[in-house]
């Protein structure tokens, strides 16, 4: 690819985009994201794609982190139940290249807050209906459980049944 014209860190990301395991489409990423890729760029150097795999990992165990913790509270108030889940975080080995953040059998394969709310909700969702067959949340109009997406961007919960959105708190 040509880089003639394009600022270093634009031509660094074209690199890394070619690595579709991690996961950074440029096109793609939040100002968050590129933030934190700015700041990998400044603190390391140019880290090559098999190298970056660590702190790839790092980013993502860090975002599901922060959505579990936000997720948590809620969880707890609204079910009156312990939430008896934690991250399992695997690093790099030859078998798995990129190594992995886990949430109840959930893999938190992006670098992006808002999509690790999604599926850290998920992974709660199948906790708490497998654990102690709670269906977790209930839509308040159409008494149905809901579903976690990404609306503009924003994790949300989807009422099918209603077709609208509630707010993921
Ligand atoms: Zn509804």
């Amino acid at each position: 690819m040509p880089t003639h014209g394009i600022d270093p860190f634009t031509a660094w990301l074209a690199v890394l985009a070619e690595e579709s395991e991690l996961q950074l489409d440029p096109a793609g990423l939040s100002p968050d994201a590129l933030a934190w890729l700015r700041d990998v760029r400044d603190g390391h150097g140019e880290v090559p794609p098999p190298y970056l795999a660590e702190l790839v990992l790092a980013r993502r165990t860090a975002v599901a982190a922060a959505a579990l913790a936000r997720l948590r509270p809620v969880v707890e108030r609204e079910t009156g139940l312990p939430l008896d889940l934690w991250l399992e975080v695997e690093q790099a080995s030859e078998y798995d290249p990129i190594g992995s953040a886990r949430l109840f059998g959930e893999h938190v394969r992006s670098p992006e807050l808002e999509d690790a709310r999604v599926t850290v909700a998920e992974a709660v969702q199948t906790y708490l209906a497998s654990r102690h067959r709670v269906v977790w949340p209930v839509c308040p109009d159409h008494r149905t459980g809901l579903h976690a997406d990404l609306t503009d961007g924003r994790a949300a919960w989807h009422c099918r049944p209603g077709g609208h959105h509630l707010p993921m708190p």
